[in-house]
């Protein structure tokens, strides 16, 4: 069995994991700190040990962004949607499950509901984590109020939900620019199957206080994990989505601005608890592309720094983007879809959309990163898999080269079973 390594570096000890074996597994996991270099540091050894006891109040969250289980991915589900669309080129949603048939092969029609997730779900079952978070990138609706003017309207058909508890998802965010694409009528219907089927859902809601409230889970010991949900206009998202006192819409942010850190803070402290373990979940940028703004960067930080939260999960882009640890928090500027219907189409293959990470992040009771664990999947014929050894190397490098600009760095090693690397 050919094994090989990869690890990124930062302020914090790293040691990453990639197996091959038929598929190949990279796995980061990100320490907070070893031993030497907490003492080059001058942390105390008492600092240490009462680091090491918060360790039994850990938190392991699943993260992944974009899960778009509508239009095409709605077509082989058991009960697909009525399938009309009102695109300028495409005016029937089985189109893209023919498009992604020739490129790889027939599809399953009424394929249950765990097919999609396909090996995800075993990797959900060994990493078991506590919280398990997505983008929701569809409606969950049979409304007919297609959003006029827009081009892509996405829904999947409510029938379908057990698409999402089959995942064990507790937390699907909806503040994204296909929520709203069946109109105020698919709004209000997604919210109520997603609560019926036992999921929460934060950044849309029936008014502007629904819609800013944060999903809430509460895990034993009194913890509780929230995730605030905000969409940026830099996402593509229509202003007139906004959720206002006497409108259903989502907890839309114009802008990146002072003002809206304090915006965002005053939101936040409405909600939360001492010893809450507290999530930003942000649908931001243009589809493609591996840029990370200023702003975007001076964001995060504030959100860290002046609201005082833990983790930044941030989604949009069809592909995954660099990572960065600041104050001991992660920040994940963009987590790639894990799941679309992109496959037949063509235009954008140098990004590699059908790859994505599985990201599972493990905080400490301060909310710090612990450990961040990667696994690498792609998407075929609808279906989640691991991707394969020379494709994870790929996203390894890729990773590489946008993690430098966060200060961090990927490297790769082959028949090591584990590399550690301490701070540069
Ligand atoms: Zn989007």
């Amino acid at each position: 069995m050919l094994m090989c390594s990869i690890a990124i570096s930062s302020p914090f000890a790293l040691s990453v994991k990639v197996q091959t074996r038929a598929y190949a597994q990279i796995r980061i996991d990100v320490q907070y700190a070893d031993r030497a270099s907490l003492h080059s540091r001058g942390v105390s050894r008492e600092a240490m040990k009462s680091k090491a006891k918060t360790r039994a109040n850990n938190v392991t969250l699943f993260l992944a962004g974009d899960l778009m289980t509508g239009r095409g991915i709605d077509q082989i589900l058991t009960h697909p949607s009525r399938p009309h669309l009102f695109e300028s080129f495409v005016s029937s949603a089985t189109t893209y499950v023919e498009l992604a048939e020739k490129l790889g092969g027939p599809i399953p029609r009424e394929t249950g509901f765990d097919y999609v997730w396909g090996e995800a779900l075993n990797e959900l079952k060994r990493a078991h984590p506590d919280v398990r978070i997505v983008n929701l990138e569809t409606a969950v609706t049979t409304s007919e109020d297609a959003w006029p003017g827009k081009g892509i309207h996405y829904r999947m058909h409510p029938a379908n939900v057990p698409c999402l508890t089959r995942a064990g998802l507790d937390c699907c965010v909806l503040a994204n620019n296909h929520v709203l694409d069946w109109g105020y009528a698919g709004l209000s219907e997604t919210l109520s199957v997603l609560h019926a089927a036992g999921i929460r859902t934060a950044g849309a809601g029936h008014d502007a206080t629904e819609a800013a409230a944060p999903a809430v889970v509460a895990l034993q010991d009194q913890v509780r994990v929230l995730v605030f949900a905000f969409a940026v206009a830099s996402s593509g998202v229509p202003a007139e989505w906004t959720a206002t006192d006497g409108q259903a819409g989502i907890n839309w942010l114009a802008d990146l601005s002072e003002n809206t850190v304090e915006r965002v803070a005053r939101q936040v402290s409405r909600y939360r608890r001492d010893g809450d373990l507290c999530i930003a979940s942000i649908h931001w940028g243009v589809n493609w592309g591996y840029r990370i703004s200023r702003s975007e960067r001076e964001f995060a930080h504030r959100l860290i720094d002046t609201v005082g939260l833990h983790l930044v999960h941030g989604h949009s882009s069809h592909h995954v983007k660099g990572i960065e640890v600041y104050q001991s928090k992660a920040i994940l500027y963009g987590c790639g879809d894990l799941l679309n219907d992109y496959e037949g189409i063509g235009g954008y293959e140098s990004f590699r959309g059908d790859l994505a990470l599985m990201f599972f992040a493990t905080l400490d009771a301060s909310g710090a990163l612990v450990r961040l664990d990667m696994t690498p999947t792609q998407t075929r014929r609808f279906q989640i898999h691991r991707a394969p050894s020379d494709t994870s190397a790929w996203l390894a490098q890729t990773l590489n080269r946008e993690c430098a600009h966060l200060g961090t760095s990927v490297t790769q090693q082959t028949a090591v079973e584990r590399v550690k690397l301490r701070q540069q």
